[in-house]
């Protein structure tokens, strides 16, 4: 006897490994989201006596602690205390740190200028054959409203973590010049006073700054100069949790946002990476960007980045590294790999998609799976969660504002 056939044309003997095949499908695309997810997440931090060489977060926030045991302003007796410290942790590494003190200025929108008294701490590990300047940079002032333990004494601390593991192995290539600016909370006017008056500055070089946005996650590379391609094939290759993505970077590029890194590249003429934390956004710029709220695996990672790319660009010629780069790279984080390929690829690999699409419904049609408009309506399906999810954001906030009438402005 022939197989009955379903009013759908499917054998009916086929429905329910059919469905099987679905379910097993569904469930591997979720367990691929949550390894995904779980593969972005930082590293456990290293303990106090982790090996010399290596980066070790325990160690990066006992500097965290002391930088951000107070609300430390640019300006004010507290940040200098901060600054002393710096100088002192510094020359204590057998570094000769210098305090630029000097005025920043910066112009912004409607006729606006700010203005600053700068202090920035700066210090060179002079490198045995340079072919350019590796910079570290990281902002020493906190804001008015809170310690800045994230915002920026992690930035900070992970620099003087990576100097001291530097300073444990045989001496680079290049120098690395640690450069921890002033006054970036109130107008960028530390990183505008040494790209406009330091000495170190006029020969420009590659830039690695620090900065963040929250008190944990992943660290995500998230800006770029132009022309990418080579500065992120060498993040690829030498950070231990590369998360980066270069839609990040073309978005970031049309937003108004700006750090230190946007004074150093724009007005300095330095190639560079730039990289922040953004979890945990509720404590940004507070009363709550205390040290105990800051993630020590998120430190580590950091940490662990920064001293994988200062010994990777501390050895490599820099000299083609430090001007653009004729092309950016497109990226994006896989499992914990770094996927990356030219911009030429980019739209060849749309086209390939949409063509596989195309078949696949010429395939289903035929074998009478999908008639053309389910299929189509199928596809139309993916869209609604982009209009959807929005429209929810703005729903929310606006039962929020009902709830906490102190959120609107
Ligand atoms: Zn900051």
């Amino acid at each position: 006897m022939p197989p009955q056939r379903s009013s759908r044309g499917t054998p009916s003997a086929g429905r329910l490994p059919g469905r099987a095949a679905g379910l097993v499908v569904v469930l591997l695309l979720l367990g691929l989201s949550v390894w995904s997810v779980a593969s972005l997440q930082p590293p456990d931090p290293a303990p106090a006596d982790a090996p010399a060489a290596d980066f070790s977060a325990t160690r990066a926030f006992a500097h965290v602690e002391q930088i951000a045991s107070e609300t430390h302003v640019a300006g004010s007796a507290a940040n200098d205390r901060v600054i002393e410290r710096l100088v002192g942790e510094l020359t204590d590494l057998g570094l000769e740190p210098r305090v630029q003190n000097s005025v920043g200025a910066r112009a912004y929108g409607s006729g606006e200028a700010r203005m600053a008294r700068v202090r920035n701490v700066v210090a060179v590990l002079p490198g045995t054959d340079p072919t350019g300047r590796l910079f570290l940079t990281a902002h020493h002032d906190s804001v008015e409203t809170g310690p800045g333990a994230a915002d920026d004494a992690a930035g900070v601390a992970a620099l003087l973590e990576t100097v001291r593991a530097l300073t444990t192995a045989e001496p680079l290539r290049n120098d690395v010049v640690v450069v921890l600016t002033d006054a970036e909370e109130d107008c960028l006017c530390g990183a505008d006073a040494f790209v406009e008056l330091h000495p170190l500055a006029v020969a420009g070089g590659v830039v690695l700054n620090l900065e963040s946005r929250g008190t944990r996650g992943p660290p995500i590379m998230f800006e770029t100069s132009r022309g990418n391609a080579g500065l992120t094939e060498a993040f690829a290759t030498a950070a231990p949790h590369p998360v980066a993505s270069s839609f990040a970077v073309e978005v970031y590029r049309v937003l108004p946002n700006s750090t230190d890194f946007t004074v150093l590249v724009d007005d300095g003429g330095f190639t560079g990476l730039n990289t922040a934390f953004i979890d945990g956004a509720a404590g940004y710029h507070t009363p709550q960007d205390v040290p105990g709220r800051l993630d020590r695996g998120t430190l580590q990672a950091l940490g662990d980045n920064t001293l994988g790319m200062a010994r990777e660009l501390g050895n490599r010629d820099l000299g083609p590294l430090a001007q653009p780069g004729a092309a950016d790279a497109t990226y994006f984080p896989v499992l914990g790999e770094l996927v990356r390929y030219s911009d030429g690829l980019v739209r060849p690999l749309a086209a390939a998609g949409v063509v596989a699409v195309g078949l696949l419904v010429v395939v289903v049609r035929r074998r009478g799976l999908s008639s053309l408009p389910t299929t189509a309506g199928g596809a139309a399906l993916a869209v609604v969660p982009l209009v959807l999810a929005p429209l929810a954001a703005m729903g929310l906030w606006e039962l929020l504002a009902l709830i906490r009438p102190g959120y609107t402005p």
